[in-house]
């Protein structure tokens, strides 16, 4: 067993941009990966993906977007050499194909048993990222067992989906942008839809990313919203970095029919909610709150050089369908698009929430030593965004380093 310093679980943005963090300020640290570096973008996006953030949003410790084009949207494989790029410029430590199998409290700190051997370590920072586990409604299992099911983390490409019509259930980023990409490919497609966030990709004449950074919403604290739960699961846009919009109503305009929420399921029969008005209404009415903070930070600001207000005009919102014949509608394949929820099978300390959640304050948690990075809205609402880790890398890098101090004049 080698004794070091930090161990960091996990090579993606969150490891690494903390592991920049430590390298700066000299402390002996390796980053564990079990696949290689930015593996999620390598294996669990779909072929076409363009990342909806524009470039210049991929700041990360002293590293930002190098390119000619800081408006246009990374390609996943751009995105990749984005990361390992970074890893190389400051020859992170990175060690990959090494899983993690267990961390555990000992007298004399956290063993970190991974499949390539087992290290002592003072300190811990778990940067395994939001998308361990796929969160799929248990509706899935009664459906017909000859329906094809995949989740959107193992979606392709149309080429990949049998023929014939897909339901794809949610409509936040992802089930938005599959269901638009069948619907090129000639696929008749259903869409369930849940809770979403309706964005115009534009508003006067910026993207809507740059006003919601410019606005301070981007950079909203935990601390700043009244349900700190809530603002965590809040669904992600419906936006594309791919050219053409994905709101429900650009995709009901290409012939995408749209359904409530997916309740049950009984073979090849499948009841939606009667929920598909107020859902929408619930988006637009969240949409028009943020074009108001916007239009409040620009009538303080003064308002030069932003473009006329141009606000999506409301979607009226069709009912949808209570029940859907999958047979009769041609459906053969079902994709879930509803998300991941937290998996730590590894984790062996106390430190999760009744939700099986890491429970943090500031990605400090309760186990001296224990650190996590890379969740949702951990200190600033864009903290699992590439653009938006680096505070909180900076922040989990100076408390470690304090602990550090703290521990060598203890021992002195
Ligand atoms: C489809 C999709 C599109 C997105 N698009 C954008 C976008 O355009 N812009 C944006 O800012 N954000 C986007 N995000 C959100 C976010 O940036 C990504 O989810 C990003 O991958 C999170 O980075 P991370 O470092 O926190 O975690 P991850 O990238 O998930 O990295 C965690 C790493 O930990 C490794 N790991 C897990 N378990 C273990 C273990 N036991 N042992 C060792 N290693 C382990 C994994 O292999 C993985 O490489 C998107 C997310 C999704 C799902």
């Amino acid at each position: 067993m080698s004794r070091i310093p930090v161990v960091v679980i996990g090579a993606g943005q969150a490891g690494l941009a903390v592991s920049r963090c430590l390298t700066g300020q000299g402390a002996d640290h390796v980053v564990v990966e079990r696949g290689r570096i930015a593996e999620r973008w390598r294996s669990a996006r779909w072929d076409s993906l363009r990342l909806l953030t524009p470039n210049w949003m991929s700041r990360l410790p002293a590293w930002s977007y190098p390119g000619p084009d800081p408006d246009g949207y990374m390609t996943a494989p751009e995105l990749v050499s984005h990361l390992e790029d970074y890893a190389g410029a400051f020859t992170a430590p990175v060690h990959e194909n090494t899983t993690v199998e267990i961390v555990e409290a000992t007298a004399g700190g956290l063993r970190v048993v991974t499949s390539q051997g087992t290290w002592l370590a003072r300190n811990v920072v778990v940067a395994t990222g939001t998308e361990n586990r796929a969160y799929v409604p248990s509706a899935a299992s009664g459906i017909d067992p000859r329906i094809h099911q995949l989740t959107a983390g193992r979606y392709q490409g149309p080429d990949q989906v049998p023929g014939g019509g897909v339901l794809v259930v949610g409509a936040s980023a992802s089930g938005a942008q599959i269901a638009d990409e069948l619907r090129r490919a000639g696929r008749p497609v259903v869409i369930s839809v849940g809770r979403h966030a309706r964005l115009p990709r534009r508003y006067r004449d910026r993207d809507i990313l740059w006003w919601m950074e410019r606005a301070g919403v981007l950079g909203q604290t935990i601390d700043q919203v009244h349900d700190a739960r809530s603002a965590r699961r809040a669904p992600s846009m419906q936006l594309s970095g791919r050219g053409y919009p994905v709101g429900l109503d650009a995709l009901a305009a290409r012939g995408v029919r749209l359904a409530g929420r997916l309740v049950a399921a009984d073979g090849q029969r499948l009841s939606f909610a009667d929920d598909l008005p107020a859902t929408i209404g619930g988006a637009q009415a969240r949409m028009e709150r943020l074009m108001r903070t916007i239009d409040g930070y620009l009538a303080h600001r003064g308002g030069e050089g932003a473009g006329p207000a141009d606000p999506p005009a409301p979607f009226p919102a069709p009912d949808g369908p209570a029940k859907l014949d999958l047979r009769r509608a041609g459906i053969s394949t079902v994709i879930w698009a509803t998300g991941y929820q937290p998996a730590y099978p590894w984790l062996r300390v106390p430190v999760l929430d009744r939700h099986g959640q890491i429970a943090h304050s500031r990605g400090v948690t309760s186990v001296p030593g224990l650190y996590v990075l890379g969740l949702k809205f951990m200190y600033r609402r864009n903290s699992s965004f590439i653009d938006g880790v680096a505070s909180d890398a900076r922040f989990v890098a100076a408390h470690l380093m304090m602990r550090r101090m703290a521990a060598r004049a203890q021992s002195a």
